[in-house]
Parts: structure tokens; C-alpha cells; sequence
């Protein structure tokens, strides 16, 4: 493991190893980016680069106890701090100070990694802000990120950000490749276009089962007619059922109406290759056909503004209920 092995992240990568190389690793970075783009597994790479005992280069050499410990991820001066039902709490907050009451005791710095650093709570945020303002020597706090915008203004101004960019569908088949899938070519051709860039969902379509549910979802919508109020309830019912798989389905609606929409600024199909479901051609077609490009861009700030209130407990079924009446209601 080393900064070598991150596919598909060549800034960030560059941007970090130039850090580590010059010796001016900041107390705080953000690593910003969309989900499933490699921000944590970077974030161990770079924990491995300023602990490695052999290379005191911009690399790790990954072969060192450290860096085996850290790949590991057992090395004890690296800490993950993560979410328990949704939300990090001051408790944990006190557990990173008490963490660091002590000096490193093997590698040369601490480095607690805050994932999905988003979650923090009021309480837990102020609390961390306290020790961004003055963290102790030799630690290094790595922010991982994908709702930038819903973090502390004043915890986002005591960090460097470090921007992740979606995964290339070339750097995504890689991954997998590497990875081992076993899954064959077409499978992974549609998952990766499917997956926006992001790896977990990459794999999360590669499972058949998922991709059953998508196309059975998305056929759903896609028949739904001025007629189809019964339709709507019945779809806002069953998704505010699945609350593990609310996130999916409000990105495959966005997807899909993002498809729709290229369809109608290109209705001979000629961005087929960007699509997101090409499969779904015909059903796009379909649903595209009839719809203004104002339409369906105000179905997808509609859109937009469910899923950023998605954190504040909102009654999913209704608000879903609201935004597909709209739908069938402007045909
Ligand atoms: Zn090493």
C-alpha cells in the first residue's frame, strides 16, 4: 500500500504528496468528494506516507512494520472515528482528545481519521473545533467528507481541502479489476455507468439483485401516467418502507431525469454513450418524449432539495408522494 496504489485520484495524490515530500503535512485536511471515490483508502495512504520508517520521500515504502500495521489498519497510532447510528458524538470527541494525550508510540505522528466527518453533532463539532484551533504536536486530523456544505464554516476554515473528482469509468474498471469481481464485461459496463463515478456503487450494482430492483423501479416510473395516482402512492409507500435503500432510489430518479433530459436537448440519442442507464433507451425515449428540458430540470432541483433534507428526519413518503405527483401531474 502507498500513495501508489490510489487509481483515478492523480491531484489529490499529487496534491498530498507534495505536502508529505516537503515535510508540511497540515493538522487538518478535508478530503472532499463524492462518495465511493477512494477519500478513506487515500487517507490511510497518507497516514502509512508520514509514519513509513523506510522512505522519507512523498511515498511510503509499504513493506515497513508501520506501514503493515497501518494497511492493516491495527497500527496504533492511527485512529478511525466513524458514525454510530448516523451521528458522531461528543463522547467520541473526548475519546480523540483522551487519544491524544499521548505521544505517538510508534510512528512519528498521530492521525485521526473523521469519516463521514459531516456527521458530527452540534456538541462533538464544537468540541473538535477546540482542538483544531490548537492541536497538540505531531497529529494529523484527516476530515473525510461528502457533504462538504453541511460541516461547521469555522471547522471548514481550519482546514486544507483536498478535492476527490468523481472515478473515471477506465479508473473504475480498473478498481474492480483489481478487485476481482469475477463479474463478466457486460455486467461491469453497465454497473459503471450506472455508478456516476463512484466505486461502492459500481459494486453495489454489480450485484444482479440490485440491478433487478433498478430496472423494476425505474420501469415503474417511467409508466406512470396522469391516471397513475394510485401508482405514486403505492411507489412513496414502499420507498419510505426501504430506508436503507433511500439514497439509491433518490439516485436512480436523479440519474434517470438526468438521462431524460440529455434525451430531450439530444433527442436523436447522440449522448447515448454518457447516459447513465443506456440500457433503458426505449423507457427513456418514453418518458423523455412530450417533457421540456424546464420541466425536468425543475424535477431535478425538486430533486435536490429532498435529498438535502434528507438528514432532518423528514417523512420520506410524503415528500416523495409531493414530488411524483408532480410528475404525473405535468404531462
Ligand atoms: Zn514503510
Amino acid at each position: 500500500m502507498s500513495f501508489a496504489e490510489v487509481i483515478g485520484q492523480q491531484q489529490a495524490v499529487n496534491q498530498l504528496a507534495s505536502m508529505a515530500g516537503s515535510g508540511k503535512v497540515p493538522a487538518a485536511l478535508l478530503l472532499a468528494g463524492m462518495e465511493g471515490v477512494g477519500k478513506c483508502f487515500t487517507a490511510y495512504q497518507l497516514a502509512q506516507v508520514v509514519n513509513c520508517r523506510q522512505s522519507a520521500a512523498a511515498d511510503a515504502c509499504g513493506t515497513c512494520p508501520d506501514c503493515r500495521q497501518i494497511a492493516r489498519r491495527v497500527h496504533p497510532d492511527v485512529l478511525l472515528v466513524e458514525a454510530e447510528k448516523n451521528q458522531i458524538k461528543i463522547d467520541q470527541v473526548r475519546e480523540i482528545h483522551h487519544y491524544l494525550g499521548f505521544a505517538p508510540l510508534s510512528g512519528r505522528f498521530k492521525v485521526v481519521i473523521i469519516n463521514d466527518a459531516h456527521l458530527l453533532n452540534g456538541a462533538a463539532a464544537n468540541a473538535l473545533l477546540k482542538t483544531l484551533e490548537e492541536p497538540p504536536a505531531q497529529t494529523i486530523f484527516l476530515l473525510v467528507t461528502h457533504r462538504q456544505q453541511q460541516l461547521l464554516p469555522t471547522i471548514l476554515s481550519r482546514c486544507i481541502t483536498v478535492m476527490f473528482k468523481p472515478l473515471s469509468r477506465v479508473a473504475l474498471k480498473e478498481i474492480l479489476s483489481r478487485q476481482g469481481t469475477g463479474a463478466e464485461a457486460r455486467l461491469v459496463e453497465k454497473a459503471v455507468a450506472l455508478s456516476g463515478g463512484s466505486i461502492s456503487r459500481a459494486r453495489y450494482f454489480l450485484d444482479t439483485d440490485n440491478l433487478s430492483w433498478r430496472d423494476d423501479f425505474l420501469s415503474r416510473i417511467g409508466a406512470l401516467t396522469p391516471e397513475s395516482y394510485e401508482d405514486v402512492f403505492a411507489l412513496a409507500e414502499e420507498v419510505g418502507r426501504d430506508a436503507e435503500r433511500i439514497d439509491m432510489t433518490l439516485y436512480l430518479l436523479e440519474t434517470f431525469f438526468r438521462d431524460a433530459l440529455v434525451l430531450t436537448m439530444d433527442p436523436a440519442g447522440g449522448g447515448q454513450c454518457n447516459l447513465f442507464h443506456p440500457d433503458l433507451a426505449e423507457l427513456l425515449q418514453g418518458f423523455a418524449a412530450g417533457r421540456s428540458a424546464t420541466e425536468l430540470l425543475s424535477l431535478l432541483e425538486e430533486l435536490n432539495r429532498l435529498q438535502s433534507r434528507l438528514l432532518f428526519n423528514i417523512n420520506i413518503r410524503l415528500a416523495l408522494e409531493a414530488l411524483l405527483m408532480k410528475l404525473v401531474a405535468r404531462r
